[in-house]
């Protein structure tokens, strides 16, 4: 059952214009996907919405956007040249790669071919700059925004007047030569994170990170997701990475199981002490008020943009109907903040004057909020059109508006259908679509 939403989801993600496979007129390229009309607007909502409660809610909170590709010191001193490895195995018969520790037998999954012994695998895509190929040349697409970050701890400091604790939050582009893909838009290799980067004393640290997985797992429940499909995930001593003190992810409860939607961890002073060692520069904070110097502590919630989407997606999706006779009938009931399109607007049939009142209606909405102007099919079909992209009001302009200049709203959820004079429209929506 999971497994058919699961093909149901991706299959309506691809027929409305969410989310389609990269270079598709090419055959595709695995594990890389391309965000359509609806998709865009569904991940710049949730870039948005982070942005909002991470940034401009906090005032000891700052933005930054830093480059892709950084010196490859950084690389060097953050440990992903050395460790950001994966064990990787190869199938002598059919040349399918697996990770070493996610295989039960030693021998292919797949076939039953014998394996080759393991390799280690890293993660990191390698490209070169300049006109030669040669080592010295080197660089890297950034496996994570966060070093972005901490190499930039100074000039934030210096430049922002901020006091520990402080946090400076990214969005960007990351890249992982992940040796297994799949589940659609889970793990892919070109993908987009949201991270802060939150510098505290290393007295308080602990207290801090209790603080924001709290904080974090709240932010889904209240953008619609179930209370019964997301948790908090402690690591346990032996998953947790070698520079971090503890972990919890927030997992959501996809139809291929639990699995990491978000992971929030306390790397103490590993990242600031390490880039001081390698840069030779001095990254210590020095307390105004108490002259104490230290290494400030990081807790950093770090979430990809993909994978919270797709939580988002599988949450809402809802099949109704379906019984014999009766057409199933699609609704993705997602936060209206998340709604890539908030209003829909149809005159009830494809003649003037309605056509020319609803384009009124539309030009009048379009500047407040993401419209859609629909004239073709039944409305009932428009209705549905609309239902299973998630947009929460539909606007009609029938004959009795020419009359009493009022049209009918209808509520996605409720499916109610209410009469509102045209002149308090805006009124009314921006009540029920401002946050
Ligand atoms: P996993 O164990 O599943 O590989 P991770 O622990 O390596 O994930 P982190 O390094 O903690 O992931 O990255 C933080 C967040 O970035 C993840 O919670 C996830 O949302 C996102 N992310 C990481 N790798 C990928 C990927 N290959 N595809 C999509 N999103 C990813």
């Amino acid at each position: 059952m999971a497994e058919k939403i699961q093909e149901n989801l991706i299959s309506l993600c691809k027929r409305r214009g969410f989310i389609f496979q990269t270079s598709e007129i090419y055959g595709g390229l695995q594990s890389f996907y391309d965000y359509g009309p609806l998709g865009v607007e569904l991940k710049r909502n949730i870039k948005k919405l982070w942005w909002k409660e991470m940034v401009q809610n906090h005032k000891e909170i700052v933005g930054l956007d830093s480059s892709i590709l950084m010196h490859p010191k950084t690389w060097q001193a953050s440990g992903h040249l050395e460790g950001f490895t994966d064990p990787l195995v190869e199938c002598k018969r059919c040349h399918k790669r697996f990770k070493a520790d996610e295989l039960t037998k030693d021998r292919c999954p797949e076939c039953g071919g014998a394996l080759t012994n393991s390799k280690d695998f890293n993660l990191m895509f390698k490209t070169f700059m300049g006109s030669t190929e040669d080592s010295a040349s080197e660089v890297y697409l950034r496996p994570e925004t966060a070093q972005g970050i901490f190499v930039n701890f100074k000039n934030v400091l210096q430049t922002s007047r901020l006091k520990i604790p402080f946090g400076v939050a990214q969005i960007g582009k990351a890249f992982r030569n992940e040796i297994t893909s799949g589940n659609f838009i889970f793990r892919i290799k070109e993908f987009e994170q949201m991270e802060l980067e939150y510098f505290v004393n290393p007295k308080n640290a602990s207290k801090i990170h209790e603080k924001w997985q709290k904080k974090r797992l709240n932010w889904y429940i209240d953008l619609g997701i179930n209370k019964e499909n997301i948790r908090l995930k402690k690591h346990s001593k032996d998953q947790l990475a070698h520079y971090a003190k503890a972990c919890s992810d927030v997992e959501y409860n996809f139809p291929f199981g639990w699995s990491e939607i978000e992971g929030i961890a306390n790397r103490q002073d590993f990242d600031l002490t390490q880039h001081s060692k390698f840069s030779h520069q001095d990254l210590v904070y020095l307390d105004p008020e108490t002259g104490e110097k230290f290494a400030p502590h990081i807790i950093e919630p770090s979430a990809g943009v993909e994978r919270p989407l797709l939580a988002f997606l599988i949450d809402a999706y809802e099949e109704m109907g379906g019984e014999t006779g009766k057409k199933k009938e699609v609704v993705l009931r997602l936060d209206k903040r998340l709604s890539p399109i908030k209003v829909a607007i149809f005159p009830l049939i494809k003649k003037e004057p309605l056509q020319k009142i609803a384009k009124e209606i539309f030009n009048d909405l379009k500047s407040a909020w993401m419209c859609q102007y629909d004239e073709t099919g039944s409305i009932g079909k428009r209705y549905r059109r609309q239902d299973e992209i998630g947009t929460p009001y539909c606007i009609t302009v029938d004959f009795d508006s020419l009359d009493d200049d009022s049209v009918t709203i209808r509520d996605r959820d409720t499916r109610e259908q209410e009469r509102i004079k045209i002149k308090e429209l805006k009124l009314i929506l921006r009540q029920r679509l401002d946050f």
